[in-house]
């Protein structure tokens, strides 16, 4: 089965959120899963502004014609730089004029008003860098929106190529709030033809879910919500009609790349035989934001893009209450600024107990991993989140809604001591994260560090491997997908 993905993100190439971990780890993932898979799979990428070409890599370069409604004579010269990732075969869409810009998805403006007509030219490029290099594909992996045109191009324009239309596609849903909607007359761009669509445009990420023979979301419990018209988004009709070709399977994580034991962004290493490097990291972080390094008080860390998705107005709401209990709060969001005002607010009534940044940043995120005694996840809704997977990795308990894939990976102390892992609340109140942060505080402030050990414990021992179950899972849904293409080719 030779295999593709086509996605917006993939780690740590480009990546905003746990869409770029997914790619970069499942792609890697499913070529180490004996038979799997034919040759490494190939990750088609944009070439966004400052995606570096590795040096030492050996990079074939094709250039490629590829239709694009946009273009002056309806064709766009691309680049494809071809490289060794790690485990799998990245294959970078190089066109300037699409990609080379300050955001990849858009800039302090908004969204690029040209989104639809640069991801639609990504999934093109896939599709004719195949077909320039004769070489038929069994199955692409579609991830999000952004290569849901690929869907509507194999149906459309590729039905009857012997190169790449009898390829079986597989969509991955890893968040359902963002659909890549086309109004009418910006659906010139995908390169379809005009009547394509509804009245108004085109739900790209509907279209996808119609047209893949198998559809997936990344966690069991997601999965099941999604159905409902609470938590559809307005596509639950669609996926409630795909049956049991839409299912759920959990996240996985890359422990090679979340490790307490390696990880070079960190004061000191550690790891769950011995914690010490863990109050080294502490002690760093706490000195890194402006706090003083030996204050005993909880620190409670935050990561996430900003998104009304993640509850940073919950932090916002609960951050007094927090403080007042006695914690600390080390926040760090990247996306819309706007949503850290609230928090900005308490952080200047109590300077030097809340520290609020406002950037990405892969070394602080580890470093807030690492050093927090606890970790805020109060999400909305969750398709699987990797930050909770992360922080028990490190060592550092949970506190998490209890909705998708959080309530999926995070086992709860209060309701089940023996195997608790973090602490889950049910309302998405600041008074309900308060609530549960203070049930936290009880047993890591307790005389007896018997109860906490245990819960740091047992979240640092729960295997995540992708190999162990998420991949073989993704494997089997690959080859169903290719078998319902076939049956219906040959039907
Ligand atoms: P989502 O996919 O909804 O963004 P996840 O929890 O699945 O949420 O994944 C988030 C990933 O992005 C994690 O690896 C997290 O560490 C990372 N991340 C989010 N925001 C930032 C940031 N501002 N700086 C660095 N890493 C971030």
């Amino acid at each position: 089965m030779q295999v593709l993905f086509v996605a917006a993100e993939c780690e740590p190439w480009a990546k905003t959120g746990g869409l770029g971990d997914v790619v970069d780890a499942l792609a890697r993932a499913l070529g180490r899963i004996p038979g799997a898979v034919d040759g490494p799979v190939e990750v088609f990428l944009p070439r966004y502004r400052g995606v570096p070409i590795p040096s030492r890599a050996a990079v074939d370069v094709l250039e490629i014609r590829v239709p694009d409604p946009m273009a002056p004579g309806g064709v766009s010269n691309v680049t494809v730089r071809s490289f060794d990732a790690d485990g799998y075969r990245l294959r970078l869409v190089d066109h300037p004029a699409a990609f080379d810009r300050a955001g990849f998805y858009g800039d302090s403006a908004g969204d690029y008003p040209d989104n639809p007509r640069r991801f639609a030219l990504l999934g093109r490029a896939a599709l004719e860098t195949r077909r320039a290099e004769r070489r038929p594909v069994d199955l692409i992996a579609i991830h999000d929106w952004h290569a849901c045109p690929v869907a509507l191009q194999r149906d459309l324009h590729y039905a009857h190529d012997l190169v790449v239309g009898g390829a079986a596609i597989s969509l991955t849903i890893h968040n359902l709030a963002y659909h890549g909607w086309t109004p009418r007359d910006q659906v010139v761009q995908l390169g379809l033809g005009t009547t394509a669509g509804d009245a108004w445009g085109i739900d790209l990420l509907g279209e996808g879910i119609r047209r893949a023979e198998t559809v997936n979301t990344v966690s069991p419990t997601y999965a099941r919500e999604v159905l409902q018209p609470t938590a559809g988004m307005g596509l639950d009709g669609d996926l409630v009609a795909r049956g049991d070709r839409f299912t759920g399977i959990l996240n996985g994580l890359d422990q090679e790349i979340w490790d307490p034991a390696t990880d070079a962004a960190l004061a000191a290493p550690y790891d769950a035989m011995s914690l010490a490097g863990k109050a080294a990291c502490r002690a760093d972080l706490l000195a890194r934001v402006g706090f003083d390094p030996t204050d005993p008080s909880a620190v409670l860390g935050v990561i996430g893009r900003l998104d009304p998705q993640k509850g940073f107005d919950l932090v916002a709401g609960a951050a007094r209450r927090l403080v007042e209990d006695g914690a600390r709060l080390v926040v760090l969001g990247s996306g819309d600024a706007s949503l850290l005002e609230g928090i900005r607010a308490e952080a200047t009534r109590s300077p030097g107990r809340i520290a609020v940044l406002e950037r990405f940043d892969r070394e602080l995120s580890r470093r807030i991993y690492a050093g927090a005694d606890l970790f805020l996840m109060p999400s909305r809704f969750e398709p699987c989140g990797q930050g909770q997977m992360i922080a028990m990795r490190y060592g550092t308990p949970p506190v998490a809604r209890r909705t998708g894939g959080l309530a999926d990976t995070i086992v709860d102390l209060g309701v089940n001591p023996a195997a608790g892992t973090g602490f889950l609340f049910d309302h998405a109140t600041p008074e309900a994260l308060a609530a549960a942060v203070e049930r936290a505080l009880r047993v890591f402030t307790a005389a007896d560090r018997g109860p906490w050990q245990g819960l740091v414990a047992r979240g640092m021992a729960v295997d995540w491997t992708w190999e162990s179950s998420s991949a073989p899972l993704y494997a089997a849904q690959f080859r169903r997908a290719v078998a319902l293409r076939l049956a219906r080719t040959l039907g």
